[in-house]
């Protein structure tokens, strides 16, 4: 187990709840944030607090290392950005390839924020739960993007600050199999009920894999994970 503590960017959604579950397992003193960035699914930020709760309830063995939760209001990230996650428009593909779920700049500030604020906590660990494996081609989830900003950090910050991204490789389907790996059935469960991951911030619709409009691309990479761990063989 690692003898430092971790900073975890946690938004309330399957795959960064993963990551809470992956760092409390290694990490001796794990430490959550969260953004409020003007996002149109800003129940997320209720969830993350019901998420922290019910990990804390649930997991004794990782209640013990899991420190504060901070959250940081990046109001005018929301305010500049024209994407259909801060904007009541359509997601579609824009004219550049990318889903106009796109926030251009919203991964790279949140490091930036999340590593100035584990500075202060004297964490030297980010753990992120970025993912090129099934990312919708975001060019902030790729792994040469992380590794750079990793290096653009600790050379700012003169310090030796390391980012980890245990799903960066991981799809959808693995990362039901990872919580099952880490928490078992009460941590599936957790991450069935109580995560956030729809886009449009609807939690009136009740699935197997969980809550959500069922129809936004947030949604059906969760569904058609779900369905790809329950098909694979045991
Ligand atoms: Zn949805």
């Amino acid at each position: 187990m690692a003898s430092d503590g971790a900073l975890v960017l946690f938004s309330g959604g399957q795959d960064s709840t993963v990551c809470l579950a992956w760092a409390l397992d290694r990490y001796p003193r794990v430490e959550t944030v969260g953004f409020a960035y003007g996002q149109r699914h800003a129940v997320e930020l209720t969830q993350r607090g019901v998420v922290i709760e019910r990990i804390r309830d649930t997991f004794p063995r990782w209640a013990d290392r899991l420190g504060p939760d901070h959250e940081i209001a990046l109001a005018e990230l929301g305010r500049l950005s024209e994407t259909a996650l801060t904007r009541e428009t359509e997601i579609a593909m824009s004219a550049a390839g990318l889903p106009s779920t796109f926030v251009p700049g919203r991964n790279l500030l949140f490091l930036v924020y999340a590593a100035a604020l584990a500075y202060r906590r004297g964490l030297v660990t980010l753990v992120a739960g970025m993912c090129e494996t099934d990312y919708s081609g975001y060019p902030d989830c790729r792994n040469d993007t992380i590794r750079a900003q990793e290096e653009a950090i600790a050379l700012g910050f003169d310090r030796a600050f390391r980012i980890e991204t245990p799903l960066m490789y991981v799809d959808k389907a693995g990362t039901w199999a990872l919580a099952d790996a880490l928490g078992g059935a009460p941590l599936v469960d957790l991450i069935r009920e109580d995560t956030h991951t729809c886009y449009l911030g609807d939690r009136t619709k009740h699935h197997a894999w969980g809550w959500g409009c069922g129809t936004c691309p947030a949604c059906e990479l969760r569904a058609k994970g779900w369905e790809a761990w329950h098909a694979a063989p045991a």
